[in-house]
């Protein structure tokens, strides 16, 4: 018989021990953040906003499971409700997220309406995804193994591969860009070091605004994100050996599960558990250097109005 015990704890040693670009963007938010995730793996309650991100993809996921001719807002829309039951089969406490049937509904209008966008931002039935909802690794030589999910990968007969994300909330501002596209090219970066090849394409679908955005990346540019994703390591690493999870109070801080615990609000983080014992002396802390994380003098991207383009 499996041992589900055993499997979720490895899973969280894999979680600590690596890196994927969800966990790097909690470090570079707030270092405490970061902590209480990652080190103290503290439950978050589910939200409706996460739970129609999840919904949206699940259904984006199935789509291309029908034949070309098929793949159409009406196929999609059909979809939500046999996704959402099953979430909520594996999770029944997505269930209570509503306070009555109204709400529910208007939250899944909310999910019809991004589908909706969606093929305004490109037409599926000219598509056909090598992967869906893939899982990708690698070690870098530094000995850091690197992890995360694709939500879909495109392979033109040429062989060019294209990474395509759907986000279900609006396209950033300009100064964010950098930032939304860091997690792109951290999984370009691990396709390029377990295959060999640079995608050719990164593309970002905001389905919250109906917009698109493109980046081609080429290797310096990967070999800049491998250098950052190193130094964000290592200073994860810092703080592991100091204890020192600094708060970083922004407005993230406003969808922030941990504020009741967060210094930053008047709260006092739990002790660290007995597992992450820091190994440098409290008074040496301040004299620990913190790592570059900033975004800045990134190349810039193109931004795409809708369209329907092939690679
Ligand atoms: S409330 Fe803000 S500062 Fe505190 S842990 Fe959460 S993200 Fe960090």
């Amino acid at each position: 018989m499996e041992d589900i015990g055993a499997g979720t704890a490895q899973a969280e040693r894999q979680e600590e021990w690596s890196l994927s670009p969800s966990r790097a963007a909690d470090f570079m938010t707030c270092p405490l953040l970061y902590r209480f995730r990652v080190i103290d793996k503290l439950p978050e309650p589910p939200s409706a906003a996460a739970a129609r991100g999840t919904l949206v993809h699940a259904v984006l996921e199935r789509l291309f499971d029908q034949r070309p001719a098929n793949r159409n807002p009406h196929a999609a829309a059909e979809l939500l409700m046999p996704e959402w039951d099953k979430l909520v089969a594996a999770e029944p406490e997505l269930a209570g997220l509503f306070g009555d049937e109204q709400e529910r509904e208007v939250w899944l209008e909310q999910a019809r309406d991004m589908l909706g966008r969606y093929f305004t931002l490109e037409d599926p039935a000219r598509i056909e995804p090598a992967h869906r909802e893939l899982e990708v690794t690698t070690v870098l030589s530094s000995g850091l193994r690197l992890r995360g999910y694709i939500d879909r990968l495109d392979v033109s007969a040429a062989g060019d591969v294209r990474i395509v994300d759907y986000k279900t909330g609006t396209a950033p501002p300009e100064y964010y860009e950098a930032r939304a596209l860091f997690q792109m090219r951290f999984y370009a970066l691990v396709l390029w070091r377990s295959g060999g090849t640079v995608p050719r394409l990164l593309q970002l679908m905001y389905l919250g605004n109906g917009e698109l955005m493109r980046y081609a990346p080429d290797e310096a540019d990967l070999r800049a994100t491998e250098r950052k994703i190193e130094a964000l390591w290592r200073a994860i690493q810092r703080a592991r050996a100091t204890g020192d999870w600094r708060p970083r109070r922004s407005k993230l801080c406003e969808w922030c599960a941990h504020q009741p615990i967060c210094p930053e609000f008047g709260g006092t983080p739990p002790p660290l558990p007995d597992s992450v014992v820091p190994t440098v002396p409290q008074a040496q802390v301040s004299t620990v250097p913190e790592a570059r994380t900033s975004t800045a003098l990134e190349p810039p991207v193109s931004k795409a109005s809708p369209a329907m383009e092939s690679i």
